[in-house]
């Protein structure tokens, strides 16, 4: 089975263009929802969390109280590090075990849809990556509309990402999404077709296919 990994920057558009993938009935694992789900109540990483942080970060139901977590590390580099040394290693094995579910059932091609792909350095493991594109303005136009963010909140959760710019200079795959969601669905289609025809990474020095 082959596993391609999907990401964006934020506001570009990916969850969009993974539900046109999911309509055409392939398999898309949501990174987020795995994140969510290993530190559910009563996990192993939620109680390394609680011993890390202290029971401040639990809320009232025992769950994680991820924005007080999130304020937590925010500006904490050294303890967002302790954070991820306990959570990546409980994503990765629940992507692994999905993976296997997935090639069980009889797939030969899964998505991940992962938000931080390039942060996390998940390239290495994956197949291939398609990078969901929009130019940077149109990124915080959208983030300002959909969220209901300002200008400058907006601006802060670009600066938090690595530019879309490089990660899309580092992809096999580049979808651009510029212009009006329609166009999406047609993209769905080449890409899927291409991905199904074989092709997958990209030589060193070949750029991105772009749809
Ligand atoms: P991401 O998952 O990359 O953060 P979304 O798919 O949620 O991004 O898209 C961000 C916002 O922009 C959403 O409100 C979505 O409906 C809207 N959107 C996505 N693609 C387009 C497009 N081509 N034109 C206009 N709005 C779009």
């Amino acid at each position: 089975m082959r596993v391609v990994g999907l990401t964006g920057g934020i506001a570009s558009g990916k969850s969009t263009f993974a539900a046109l993938l999911r309509e055409r009935g392939v398999p898309v694992v949501d990174a987020d929802a795995l994140a969510r789900r290993v530190v559910q109540p009563g996990s192993p990483a939620l109680a390394r969390i609680a011993a890390e942080f202290g029971p401040r970060v639990l809320a009232a139901d025992g769950g994680l109280d991820r924005k007080r977590l999130a304020a937590r590390v925010f500006a904490d580099p050294a303890a967002r590090r302790a954070l991820e040394a306990i959570t990546h290693p409980a994503i990765r094995q629940a992507m692994r075990e999905e993976t296997r579910r997935l090639a069980a059932a009889g797939h030969e091609l899964v998505l991940y849809d992962t938000p931080l792909l390039y942060e996390v350095g998940l390239d290495a493991t994956l197949d291939c990556v398609v990078v969901v594109w929009a130019p940077r303005e149109v990124q915080r136009e959208r983030l300002m509309r959909r969220d209901g963010l300002a200008p400058a909140d907006a601006d802060a959760r670009l600066a938090a990402q690595l530019p879309l710019d490089e990660k899309a200079a580092r992809a096999d795959f580049v979808v651009e999404n510029a212009d009006v969601p329609g166009a999406l669905a047609a993209k769905a289609d080449r890409l899927l077709a291409d991905l199904r025809a074989g092709l997958g990474r990209r030589l060193p020095n070949a750029p991105p296919v772009r749809y």
